[in-house]
């Protein structure tokens, strides 16, 4: 039984950049000559927000709960599967009091984008903008994500008893 009547969670996630796939971010397309590969639509920020809601409540992981072996998943849209956690979320009597991300990407330039994803996801998390951050970074052209052959997200989210 938790001690406060608050919850903290931590999500990760990476997808491999490759040509003919959509780059789908935070909910927003962004216009770009690769899009993230995956068995849904690869959206990396709302996988690892998606992974911080459910380690908030020790539940299982975006892995277990939408397997990509399942077609059900194929391409699926990950804002949709954001909605779902959101009323799991809900029904264990939860709401969120703030969530704060990176989005860790070489290219291309997230921050023109950021306006667009925090609207979207305050509107999934009934969440104000002012308590949504998404920041931008670079790997500084080192590693897989330096060299754009991946992009990276971290989320940490805190949810409280409503
Ligand atoms: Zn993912």
């Amino acid at each position: 039984m938790s001690k406060l009547n608050f919850r903290t969670g931590i999500g990760y996630d990476l997808h491999r950049l490759e040509d003919n796939r959509d780059l789908i971010i935070g909910g927003i397309k962004i216009p770009y000559e690769k899009g993230l590969l995956g068995h849904s639509d690869a959206d990396v920020l709302v996988h690892a927000i998606i992974d911080a809601l459910l380690g908030a409540l020790s539940m299982p992981d975006i892995g277990t709960l939408f397997p990509d072996t399942d077609e059900k998943y194929k391409g699926a849209d990950s804002i949709e599967l954001l909605k779902k956690v959101y009323s799991m979320v809900r029904e264990k009597g939860y709401l969120i009091n703030n969530l704060d991300t990176n989005i860790i990407a070489q290219a291309p330039k997230m921050m023109p984008y950021i306006p667009q994803m925090k609207e979207k996801l305050s509107s999934v998390l009934a969440l104000d903008i002012e308590d949504i951050s998404i920041k931008a970074k670079t790997k500084e052209h080192l590693d897989a994500v330096g060299e754009k052959k991946a992009i990276e997200a971290q989320a940490v989210v805190t949810v409280f008893k409503a």
